[in-house]
């Protein structure tokens, strides 16, 4: 359960960073013990830094909720980000941009993760949360 819900709170911190940021969800479903996806649309023109924060968001729950290790879902935000076109010396800023979404929404993040759990979310679901209207 424990090890579920960080996989689901990575997922739902990607999902509830690109709402905030502009993008649309999809799905966010666990695909395995230890990763699952965030599909969603982008919203008119593509922005790097909505693409690039979204995409350290999971990093940034990891960070957050997990306090043993300190990247329990492999950091695939990085390779994204330097695919994005960003340099490496970027990835901690970004990352703190992304730490500071997560933490400015942790309760959403964790309410949408609980969800996760028990099963695929539609970004409908996601953005009933979000507006409290569980
Ligand atoms: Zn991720």
């Amino acid at each position: 359960m424990t090890r579920l819900l960080s996989v689901a709170r990575h997922e739902s911190a990607h999902a509830v960073a690109h709402e905030i940021l502009g993008n649309r969800v999809r799905v966010v479903r666990i695909t395995g013990r230890n990763r699952g996806f965030c599909e969603y649309a982008v919203r008119g023109r593509p922005d790097p830094l909505v693409e690039g924060i979204s995409a350290l968001a999971g990093h940034a729950a990891d960070l957050r909720w997990s306090h043993a290790k300190r990247t329990l879902v492999p950091a695939d935000g990085h390779r994204r980000v330097l695919s994005l076109g960003f340099r490496g010396r970027s990835l901690p800023t970004l990352l703190e941009m992304a730490r500071g979404l997560v933490e400015a929404h942790a309760a959403v993040i964790d309410l949408v993760a609980r969800e996760i759990v028990r099963g695929d979310l539609t970004g409908k679901r996601v953005r009933e949360l979000m507006r409290g209207a569980a």
